[in-house]
Parts: C-alpha cells; sequence; structure tokens
C-alpha cells in the first residue's frame, strides 16, 4: 500500500502529481516525495518489518512505488558491524560500520537509489534507462537493468577507475564516456533526457531514486535495536545521502518506531572536492561550485544538487562537516581493512578519515555511539592504493627459501 501524497517543490511547497519531473514549474526549486504517514498509524509496526524478508523492501510503504518491486526486488539490508578493533585505534567507546560495500548486487550503496528509480521508471512505462555517474550508479544502473531486461545506457566521466568501467561494461550496457567533469556529464543528461525521453534515474525520476537511500538509514535504527545512534558520518557527493538519512530518522520517530536521541549529522568530502563542507566551515549557505581533483571520483561532485540541503541538515541536527587529504583517505582505507576486515573504496577512506578528525578534533566525543557510513567498495579503486601496500614476497617453491625468508622477517624485527 503505498502512501505517496505527491511531489512537492521544496522552495515554495507547490505540489505536483506523480510524474517523472523534478522541479518546480514556478521557482525551479528540486521536488522531494511526500507521504500521508497518518495512514501508518498502528499498522506499520516493528513487528510487521521484522516479519519480512531481509532486503530493503521491508520498509517498502516509505518508498515511492505504488505496486510491488520489479527491479532490485533482492537489494539492500547489509550488515551493521560492531567495529571493536576500530573503536581501540581510535580511542571511542561505541562504533558501528554500516557496511554497504557488500551491497548487493553491485557492491555500492547505489543499488538501493537505482532499485526504486527503476521499479518506478517500469510502473512509468520507460523501456530505456540512463544515469549520469561518477562510477557507482554506473554499474548499478546497468546490471538492474539487464536483470529487469531494460536497456540502459551510462554517462560517465572519461576518466574513471578501470573497475567502475568494467563493472558497468560487463551489463551490456552503453558507456558513453564525455571528455569534461562529471558537472559536464550532468549537464549534457539533462538535454539528453528531455530530448530522448528515457528515464535518467538522477535526473528525471530524482525526487524517487533520491528517496531510496532513506533504506540505509532505516537499517541502520532498526540494526541499533530500534534506535537512532548520536553521532552518523556520511559521504557527501551531491549531498542526496546525508539528507536522506535524516529524513528517515525523522520519519521513524514520526511513525513512532524509534524515540528521538538528538542525532547529529556529519559530512564528509575530499578536500579536493568540499564544496559543501567549506561551506560549512565558513558558517555559510551559499555552496561555491569547485573543479574537483581527488582520488575519491565516486565523491567528486564539484557543483552538488543537494549541497544546500545538506550543509541546512548538518547544521540543524547540531552535526559538522570536515574534509580529508588524498593521503589521509589511502590512511583510513588502510586502517579500516586492518582493524576489521572491510575493504571500502576511496569513498569510505574520506567517511572514516573525516570521522577520525572530527573526533580528534573533539566534534564527535568519545563516549557516545557512532556510525560511519561505508558505501563503495575497494576491489572498483585499486589504483588508489596499488602503491600502498606491501608487496608479495616472491620465493622459489622450495621450503629453504621460506625458512631464509622468514628468518630475515625476524631479523628485521629484532633490529
Ligand atoms: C554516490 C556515492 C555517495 C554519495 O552520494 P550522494 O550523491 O551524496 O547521495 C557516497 N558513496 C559512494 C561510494 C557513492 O558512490
Ligand atoms: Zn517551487
Amino acid at each position: 500500500m503505498s502512501i505517496v501524497r505527491a511531489l512537492k517543490c521544496r522552495e515554495c511547497g507547490q505540489e505536483y502529481a506523480i510524474e517523472p519531473t523534478h522541479v518546480c514549474e514556478f521557482c525551479f526549486g528540486p521536488l522531494e516525495v511526500v507521504y500521508d504517514y497518518e495512514k501508518l498509524e498502528g499498522i506499520f509496526t516493528r513487528e510487521l518489518i521484522e516479519s519480512r524478508p531481509q532486503t530493503m523492501w521491508r520498509y517498502k510503504e516509505l518508498l515511492p512505488i505504488d505496486g510491488e518491486p520489479t527491479v532490485g526486488a533482492q537489494n539492500g539490508f547489509t550488515p551493521l558491524v560492531r567495529a571493536r578493533n576500530l573503536e581501540k585505534a581510535l580511542g571511542v567507546s561505541e562504533l558501528y560500520i554500516k557496511n554497504d560495500s557488500v551491497c548487493y548486487p553491485t557492491l555500492s550503496f547505489k543499488d538501493r537509489v537505482v532499485s526504486v528509480a527503476l521499479s518506478k521508471a517500469v510502473e512509468f512505462g520507460f523501456k530505456t534507462v540512463a544515469c549520469a555517474s561518477t562510477g557507482n550508479l554506473a554499474g548499478s544502473v546497468a546490471a538492474n537493468a539487464a536483470a529487469a531486461g531494460l536497456e540502459s545506457y551510462v554517462f560517465i566521466p572519461h576518466d574513471l577507475e578501470q573497475g567502475k568501467v568494467i563493472g558497468a561494461g560487463i551489463f551490456g550496457t552503453k558507456i558513453i564516456g564525455i571528455n569534461g567533469a562529471y558537472d559536464d556529464v550532468n549537464r549534457l543528461c539533462s538535454e539528453v533526457a528531455g530530448k530522448y525521453g528515457w528515464a535518467f534515474v538522477n535526473v528525471n525520476v530524482r525526487p524517487f531514486y533520491a528517496e531510496g537511500s532513506k533504506s540505509y538509514g532505516y537499517e541502520i535504527m532498526e540494526q541499533l535495536g530500534w534506535r537512532a545512534p548520536k553521532h552518523v558520518v556520511v559521504p557527501m557527493a551531491s549531498g542526496s545521502l546525508c539528507t536522506k538519512i535524516d529524513k528517515a530518522i525523522k520519519e521513524f520517530i514520526k511513525l513512532g518506531l524509534i524515540e528521538d536521541n538528538d542525532t547529529a549529522v556529519y559530512g564528509a568530502q575530499a578536500t579536493g572536492c568540499s564544496p559543501i563542507s567549506r561551506s560549512v566551515k565558513e558558517g555559510s549557505d551559499l555552496i561555491h561550485p569547485v573543479k574537483a581533483d581527488t582520488i575519491a571520483k565516486s565523491l567528486a561532485i564539484g557543483n552538488p544538487a543537494d549541497g544546500f540541503y545538506a550543509n541546512r541538515v548538518i547544521r540543524e541536527s547540531g552535526g559538522w562537516s570536515e574534509d580529508v587529504s588524498d593521503a589521509e583517505i589511502v590512511a583510513a582505507m588502510k586502517l579500516l581493512a586492518e582493524t576489521e576486515g572491510i575493504f571500502t573504496e576511496t569513498a569510505g577512506g574520506v567517511t572514516l578519515g573525516v570521522t577520525k578528525k572530527l573526533i580528534e578534533q573533539g566534534r564527535i566525543p568519545r563516549d557516545e555511539s557512532i556510525v560511519v557510513c561505508i558505501t563503495g567498495n575497494g576491489l572498483k579503486t585499486q589504483e588508489a592504493i596499488v602503491d600502498a601496500i606491501d608487496k608479495p614476497s616472491i620465493i622459489g617453491p622450495s621450503i629453504h627459501e621460506f625458512d631464509d625468508l622468514i628468518e630475515a622477517e625476524s631479523n628485521k624485527l629484532a633490529a
């Protein structure tokens, strides 16, 4: 049962019928899906949710499709890991990793937004789907479209990591590499969407797409035992995930599923592309577009569509925003791998690196619950760490050579 009421302009409040559209005709503000929450009173309970399969669709009443999902019915419900070794390393008492580096089927949180966007595109009657991507979205659209029998086109900056390009191409999608940055790709896609009439998941069906991110927040709260964390650190590209985690928390409070825990939301960016964190640190709500230059390519959006709203969520929730250098990103990727056995991509290095920085600054207290949002998989960004990890020790297949190696190692340790 859908409780979707309308699309509503975030600026002037004008409401629109449910259609593949994303900007207000009056003020050009972005449109957002709004719901009639009263219809769920007494019906949408913890028990009902817990009785359902472990996928993101166990919260389907709060996702904007009419029927059952036709794309990505298995997606979501990833582990929330109590990170005891990382707690020791960072000197904090209660820290969790929400691990979407193992999200089904393409190993990033984009599988959540894509399953909503494509299920909605099918309801709208589209046959061809597309996206403007910084990498993970391309792979997710390609895979989920293939499984649903939809034709797909993915548009990417020409210089993405090989793992991201191969991780889209394998699904038989058509990949268009644009000579330009993500912001150029996005601009072109708006034109193509208008002219070709395709469903661009993050352009003309963006209001529906963006709602899929809420499932990441719902899962955190259910997996914490029906409670919101005190602090949550979120990677930001367009800033959408950051705003939707906040929306998810507010919805669960409104529906009586959790108590208000005054959760503070923190935004994480790479210093080489930090228009949102800079605005927060400067105490401004103006986002100045930048030219991106960072190894965290999945977060490299210089002119973030939801930057203004992410900034507001961060400030109103009592959170903060920070950014980290490429070297700090690599160090944080290694720290997560060596303490918790989780191999995240550069975006995860950004989130953990920023978490560490905020703890050291005293912005996040050491004795309260913290959730770190790990959103993508390290196998897709191997270029970033290839020079930062030990090479294999090469020996012949001989026990003597192995003995020598071990001896050399222990001598090195003793020295
Ligand atoms: C796309 C992406 C994000 C952030 O997305 P928003 O545009 O801010 O919602 C975070 N992490 C990874 C790995 C991504 O691919
Ligand atoms: Zn408007």
